[in-house]
């Protein structure tokens, strides 16, 4: 058997972490079988999903290097597909058409409410007479089409991540509608599950992994299966990030698509890293791997079933780390549209040198691409503005001694290099009689305006 696993990100909104995270499993457990990963748009909900979401959501999967091998396939070209499953079950009775109307059903959910009860259709067009649907129709009625689902069901799957779930019938609402009624003749739009259904059938999906937010649907899922008569497929309900606080994360965390990520000056290995270990940890406890080496590595046995708590200095290290194995070279081009933008002037063919040393010189600093803006500021800049801190230094007892005393230094060394450097700090040191702590942070302070920041030496010979 050949492994084929899929995502299939719904386009109303930008790619969330949450849909990305599921793809990196799936690709991760395509990949360790050497089975197929496939990319379905499931936008039958006309009137949210927009082609710029899609657009988004596919380059957010690229740009994670999440790269598909089949789709993307767009449900919205698939409707006939839907609509021959949904003859199907109405053929073989195990749908139906039901005729109740918007009021109907408001007066049925209104009397639930006052009686406490969780809202579900009764079921009350299950078993119209040929004359009692003439009738509806003959009234203008329009019918959705129900698939039934018998209270005393019980709906069990052994789940790859959850083991034995089971799910009661009576918990699904009532016989479920698959399809909206039609404006004229023939089916109506098909809806959400039996989409996936039919979809996953077509595809030869055979393992659905997935956010545990979905378990519901796939208890109805597993009953449309059994109706159209073909093996249910396995399921794998992975856990969902939630916020640092340890709720669901949403929109109100702030950051939760992957673009905001990118702008923010995450790496995408590094990201991709992270999001693996929201929920998984490799055998040998490795906490900074490729996709290829987690591959390797993957399988459900190791995915945890609560839910992965999104933790940003965790983020911020594993990005980190990636930023400081990088060569200067990789590096610069992905900071200078960060300088470009913060104003700073810099022709990136004619500085290059320059620029590769300031690379050099901060990369070991960064925690995020944003980050270089502030670390370099001093460096685009002609003259450093001193902040307090700074100031405090180059005003402290000794400072203004230390200073003149490097320039004079400073201007009878023909050439400035690091050796010279190290030289010219001994030097006023030991004429001053002073630490050379002191000599260090007034230098720092004035060259820089700042009191931290990266290697002093080499940032001097940068400025000079
Ligand atoms: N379109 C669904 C979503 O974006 C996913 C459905 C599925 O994976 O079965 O949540």
């Amino acid at each position: 058997m050949t492994v084929r696993v899929r995502i299939a990100p719904s386009p109303t909104g930008n790619l969330h972490i949450g849909t990305a995270r599921t793809a990196v499993f799936n690709w991760l457990f395509a990949h360790h079988y050497g089975g197929k990963f496939i990319l379905r748009i499931e936008d039958t909900d006309v009137e949210r999903s927009k082609p710029e979401y899609t657009q988004n959501i596919l380059d957010g999967l690229k740009w994670l290097g999440l790269n598909w091998d089949e789709g993307p396939l767009f449900q919205s070209q698939r409707l006939d597909l839907y609509r021959q499953s949904i003859q199907t079950l109405l053929d073989n009775g195990s749908a139906y058409r039901c005729y109740t109307s918007t009021a109907e059903l408001d007066a049925l959910r209104a009397l639930q409410e006052a009686n406490h009860q969780a809202p579900r259709y009764d079921n009350r067009h299950r078993n119209l007479t040929p004359a009692q649907e003439a009738a509806f129709i003959a009234e203008g009625r329009r019918p959705v089409i129900r698939f039934k689902i018998e209270d005393d069901r019980e709906i069990t799957w052994l789940d790859l991540v959850r083991d034995h779930v089971t799910w009661k019938g009576t918990d699904l609402g009532g016989d479920m509608v698959i399809a909206r009624a039609a404006d004229g003749e023939g089916l109506g739009q098909p809806l959400y599950n039996l989409a996936v259904v039919v979809d996953d059938i077509d595809m030869q999906i055979t393992h659905v992994i997935r956010g545990e937010d979905h378990i519901a649907n796939t208890a109805k899922q597993i009953l449309l299966y059994e109706g159209l008569g073909v093996k249910v497929p396995e399921f794998a309900h992975t856990p969902l990030i939630l916020s640092p606080e340890g709720k669901k994360l949403s929109k109100r965390d702030g950051v939760t698509s992957i673009d905001d990520f990118q702008q923010m000056g995450y790496l995408a290995p590094a990201l991709v890293n992270y999001m693996t270990l929201l929920g998984w940890s490799a055998p040998d406890t490795q906490e900074l791997f490729t996709l290829d080496v987690a591959a390797g590595q993957f399988d459900f046995d190791r995915v945890n079933k609560a839910g992965g708590k999104f933790d940003w200095d965790k983020l911020n290290w594993i990005n980190s780390q990636y930023l400081h194995a990088m060569p200067a070279a990789e590096l610069l081009p992905q900071l200078i549209p960060y300088w470009q933008a913060a104003g700073f002037e810099l022709d990136a063919d004619a500085d290059r040198a320059w620029l590769l040393q300031l690379t050099s010189l901060i990369g070991a600093s960064l925690e995020r691409l944003d980050g270089c803006v502030e670390i370099s500021r001093t460096f685009f800049t002609a003259t450093a503005t001193l902040n307090e801190e700074a100031t405090v230094k180059v005003t402290q007892l000794g400072a203004k001694e230390v200073l003149t005393s490097l320039l004079t230094a400073l201007k009878a060394t023909p050439e400035l290099g690091a050796i010279e450097a190290q030289e010219l700090i001994k030097q006023v040191t030991k004429e001053q009689g002073v630490k050379k702590g002191l000599v260090m942070q007034s230098l720092r302070a004035a060259l820089t305006g700042e009191v931290h920041g990266p290697d002093l030496i080499q940032s001097w010979l940068l400025l000079h």
